[in-house]
């Protein structure tokens, strides 16, 4: 691993900005103090700050030498909705939020790079250094595109990095092509007649019908889809009935469905609506379905060629050959960096936290971002722009 004395030096403020972060996560759009901390930093070491698009947004802007070329780096800020199960001194002090996905490391990487470039523009060009909200499902990274991100930060190519366990730390794993699925939810109410227990034939039993639903729902991936396309279907929500001994009129399903392309979520969508029409017409009972009733989709993370080449270059560079997978097995996860792929050409790479061992997986209560990693992610940081800026 190559990295400068300065970026060395760098990794006590890291870990310092890492662990404060993580004591006071903040979720979705209401990254108030996590935005104040982040930008206090960034005016510290003098670059040029703007607040508050995508509501709680921060993005910097470095410039050195002549060129016009730009380039995008993005962290996320918000946590999750987990109450932390961890006992250490830098545990959450939010009840019920806790930074269990790693963005307080994400977040503590930028700011390092930003910081180190501040002092060695060994680039030519400018770097806009995005920190955005509500990755955990709210689409933050569209509501800062929809703000005009890309109008008022017109950047050529934008880069992401996540942080993923069970990948040694410090080491990369990055592929040109789809890298995480897309993300889609759906929520169907079938609604029958709500009649006793006892004497189910004078109603029409939603419940029934419900569970020929999601055993026909789970045919869809089995015989519908390719099986060399990659996809899933799950029901994740089942709600009816509030006693022993009545039918209840109505079922609520809810459920999500991911896949790496267009042609593939497009087929899964209408094959849904098909399973579920038919299948209520069958069973006399009527069916609404909805797609994505509360917030957007996620599209494909989908990294462009002459852009993860660039990314490789860097990773390779700080790591050193063996330790950057090249073919990494995409991930059924999804990400709102996607929204940002979909506007400009650009790559999001992983960076390995290192053992999963005592739940340390991504959402689980007891998950750390690993702070020897640090000065890895924001050394990438620094070479990419480097590489890509000259
Ligand atoms: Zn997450
Ligand atoms: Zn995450």
């Amino acid at each position: 691993m190559i990295l400068t004395n300065e970026l060395q030096q760098l990794h006590t403020d890291m870990r310092h900005w890492r662990q404060h972060l993580h004591q006071f996560p903040e979720t979705a759009f209401e990254e108030i103090q996590t935005a104040k901390f982040i930008a206090d930093k960034l005016i510290s070491f003098g670059l040029d700050v703007h607040q508050g698009l995508g509501k709680t947004g921060v993005i910097a802007t470095l410039s050195a030498g002549s060129s016009d070329q730009k380039i995008a780096l993005r962290a996320d800020m918000d946590a999750l909705f987990i109450q932390e199960q961890n006992n250490f001194s830098y545990k959450s002090h939010h009840e019920g939020k806790m930074h269990a996905c790693g963005h307080d490391g994400h977040s503590a990487m930028l700011l390092g790079a930003a910081s180190y470039l501040s002092k060695n523009r060994h680039f030519n060009g400018t770097v806009y250094f995005i920190f955005q909200p509500a990755e955990e499902g709210r689409a933050g990274a569209k509501q800062m595109i929809d703000d005009g991100l890309f109008e008022k930060f017109p950047a050529d190519c934008v880069f992401g990095m996540h942080n993923f366990p069970d990948i040694p730390p410090g080491h990369f794993a990055v592929k040109a092509g789809a890298m995480m699925a897309s993300f889609d939810c759906f929520e169907i109410t079938i609604t029958g007649q709500a009649t006793h227990a006892a004497m189910p034939h004078l109603g029409n039993d939603a419940i029934v019908v419900a569970a020929q639903l999601i055993n026909a729902l789970q045919t869809i991936v089995s015989r519908t889809i390719n099986p060399a396309d990659p996809a899933v279907v799950s029901i994740t929500q089942i709600h009816a009935g509030n006693t022993w001994n009545a039918i209840p009129e109505s079922v609520l399903l809810r459920g999500t469905f991911r896949c790496f392309s267009n042609t593939v979520k497009t087929r899964i969508a209408d094959k849904i609506t098909q399973l579920v029409k038919g299948i209520c017409a069958g069973f006399e009972v009527s069916a609404d379905v909805r797609f994505n009733p509360e917030n957007a989709g996620y599209p494909v993370t989908f990294n462009t060629e002459a852009e993860t080449a660039i990314a490789l270059k860097a990773a390779i560079a700080i790591a050193g050959e063996d330790c950057v997978d090249k073919q990494p097995i995409p991930s059924m996860g999804s990400e709102d960096f996607a929204f940002m792929l979909q506007k400009k050409p650009g790559c999001y790479i992983w960076i390995g936290n290192g053992s999963s061992e005592n739940s340390c997986l991504l959402h689980n209560p007891h998950y750390d971002f690993n702070d020897e990693i640090l000065s890895v992610g924001a050394a990438y940081w620094v070479k990419l722009v480097e590489l890509k800026l000259v």
